[in-house]
């Protein structure tokens, strides 16, 4: 039997709130990077590595990590202005040769993902430890795979429509929150060969990435995310004929 080809990810986390506050680091001792990481290898054949802001220049990005990276996921807030453009058009670039990205949370004013999907990104938001109703409606898409209709997060940041992003190949998710907002939790695009997956939620202070469900849509975009062909689509060639054009007048 052949040996299951494990799917090489890269989480990537911001890794500043859990340094500095306390709250945080009570919920994710060890960073959220760690916590994300955690849930993918009981769930799929995955082999991970991490990445943080402060880490080096690169931010744990050199072109070395991406070129053996098949799915980066990206976990940032409080210092996206940090994250250098070198590093920005580096991952882009991997992106649009195949390479997937799947952007949590707060992540939605990250450098890369604005610069992919070309929108603000903005929304409307509260901090407010409300409960949080995540509707599947794709439930024949690869990300739903194995989840219910709905699930349940008890204490969530609300993030609320409209969300300011080009209209989503598909979106998976709608969430409901107690105050009344709605939001597309879950949304999918496609640039170049590469796939993009954004899902909402994960505010810092809350165990949401231990959650079960949470957990299983996460691996699920892995897999969904994962690079289908190898090609370098990044030339604008000037190539000869196929059929023979005849002598020109
Ligand atoms: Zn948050």
């Amino acid at each position: 039997m052949s040996e299951v080809k494990k799917i090489r990810v890269t989480v990537w986390n911001e890794f500043r709130h859990e340094l500095k506050d306390e709250a945080v680091r009570r919920v994710y001792p060890d960073g959220i990077h760690r916590a994300i990481g955690e849930g993918l290898t009981g769930e799929i054949p995955v082999e991970v590595r991490y990445a943080t802001l402060d880490q080096d220049e690169d931010h744990g990005l050199s072109q070395e990590v991406l070129d053996n990276t098949d799915v980066l996921i990206w976990w940032g807030h409080m210092a996206h202005k940090d994250v250098s453009d070198a590093v920005v058009d580096r991952v882009q670039a991997r992106v649009l040769a195949g390479m997937g990205l799947i952007v949590l949370h707060s992540g939605h004013k990250s450098k890369i993902l604005m610069r992919l999907l070309g929108t603000s990104c903005n929304l409307r938001w509260r901090e407010a430890g409300e409960r949080e109703r995540i509707w599947v409606i794709e439930p024949a898409h690869p990300i739903a795979k194995d989840l219910p209709e709905y699930f349940e997060l008890p204490h969530t940041e609300m993030y609320g429509e409209r969300f300011d992003i080009p209209t989503p190949l598909q979106t998976v998710f709608i969430t409901w929150y107690q105050g009344g907002e709605v939001f597309r939790s879950g949304v999918t695009y496609e640039r170049g060969t590469g796939r993009i997956f954004y899902f909402a939620p994960g505010h810092e202070t809350f165990p949401i990435f231990y959650d079960a469900n949470i957990r299983k849509v996460i691996a699920n975009a892995v897999q969904w995310a994962a690079p289908r062909i190898d090609r370098d689509f990044s030339i604008c060639p000037m190539v000869p004929p196929l059929e023979d054009l005849g002598q020109a007048e």
